[in-house]
């Protein structure tokens, strides 16, 4: 398609670079240009009792994303089309009580551990764990209350060239079933060339699985925009790790060519997708293998959206990444703009190391020991053309 080979334009690239740095709440000026802003308000208050802030980033192009504390989460992102109008571009709600209730993970920052383990099971340094299993018989995205469901401390961190806000949490022994306590970060920079950088990291007192991964549904139409099958979706990923029949990888690493998984080159995500395999509901639920490894921050995956013609690059120094075409969503929830969300109506492209990953010792490790620092960053990146 075209718009790859002709390269990816940068709608804004006579962004004014903002030198000053970003800092503490409030605004900072620059000459000729909108301010760089974090702004905090109160969201609601959990049913314990606990306040939930929101906070806002606002660059120089006037994109904004929204963050709360709940789950340190993205509430909202809104970013230019073609022609310069804004468009908030993620699945979401608009009260803390929805987030608070069922939902299939909004803008969340997921973990410990992102993903399935099967039956909710491990072993680690010869002790065997059980966790608290919440899909069907596995765990999936940390167990019944996830690093979603927990409120986090909030504090407006500087950036060279935007604004950023960073989100600590402690995960106590044995939470989930998990050993060792983690602190657990993830910071938010939104900057002047219309990047969201989140950047991750973890330590804890014993051996423990870690895998963080930030769970936005994205529809580059806008939220509530229909469906995403006419997305064009490109991964840099010749290979992918199949699945059973209750979504946990079989252990292969398998060749994308060839098939219905294969988006070597760009394709819209309904070009082939009633032949993905797999129990119902159909569609792509899998984790990718990045072809770049996942030890350099690089381009993993890019996807447009004709009729509005926005672009997102995501960048990620992870080996792997989950594509989900929304396939659970069935139209019973309501989002924040008014409409139900059916089926396909967002996707989610989560950063991460491979599913089951303690299961399967031939896959990148996902243990953290005590005395390491976990790292991890992926980059959403957005333009339109
Ligand atoms: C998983 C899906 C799951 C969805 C929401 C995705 O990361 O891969 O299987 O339904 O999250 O829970």
């Amino acid at each position: 398609m075209t718009w790859f080979r002709n390269g990816w334009g940068r709608a804004v690239s006579a962004a004014v670079v903002l030198s000053a740095t970003a800092a503490g709440l409030g605004a900072q000026t620059a000459p000729d240009a909108a301010p760089v802003r974090v702004d905090k308000a109160t969201f609601g208050a959990t049913g314990e009792g606990t306040v939930v802030d929101i906070y806002t980033l606002t660059n120089r192009q006037g994109v904004q994303a929204r963050l709360i504390t709940f789950g340190a989460l993205l509430t909202e992102l809104k970013v230019p089309d073609r022609t310069g109008k804004l468009g908030d571009i993620v699945l979401g709600f608009k009260t803390l009580d929805q987030y608070e209730g069922p939902h299939p993970y909004f803008g969340a920052t997921i973990g410990r551990v992102g993903n399935r383990i099967a039956n909710g099971k491990f072993k680690l340094a010869g002790r065997a764990y059980t966790l608290a299993t919440n899909n069907g018989p596995n765990h999936l995205h940390g167990g019944v209350k996830g690093f979603d469901k927990r409120v986090w401390n909030a504090q407006t961190v500087s950036a060279a060239d935007g604004a950023a806000i960073k989100f600590t949490y402690v995960s106590r022994n044995g939470e989930e079933g998990y050993p060792g306590t983690v602190t657990a970060t993830v910071t938010y920079t939104l900057n002047n060339k219309n990047e969201l950088r989140l950047d991750y990291t973890a330590t804890t007192d014993k051996p423990t699985p870690i895998n963080l991964t930030h769970h936005s549904y994205f529809n580059l139409a806008g939220d509530g925009g229909g469906d995403i099958l006419g997305h064009e979706l490109m991964l840099m990923a010749d290979r992918y790790t199949p699945v059973d029949d209750t979504l946990i990888p079989t252990g292969e690493i398998a060749p994308v060519r060839g098939t219905v998984m294969d988006f070597t080159k760009a394709m819209t995500i309904g070009s082939r997708i009633d032949r993905v395999p797999g129990p119902p509901p159909v569609g792509y639920d899998h984790n990718y293998v990045l072809n770049h490894g996942g030890r350099v921050l690089a381009v993993s995956a890019m996807v447009r959206e004709p009729s509005s013609g926005r672009v997102m690059d995501v960048l990620t120094t992870e080996p792997g990444i989950q594509f989900y075409s929304g396939n659970f969503l069935d139209g019973t929830i309501i989002g924040k703009a008014g409409v139900a969300y059916k089926k396909h109506f967002g996707f989610c492209l989560e950063t991460q190391h491979f599913p089951d990953s303690v299961n399967h010792p031939g896959f990148p490790t996902t243990i953290l020991e005590p005395g390491k620092t976990f790292k991890s960053t992926t980059v959403y990146r957005f333009s339109a053309k």
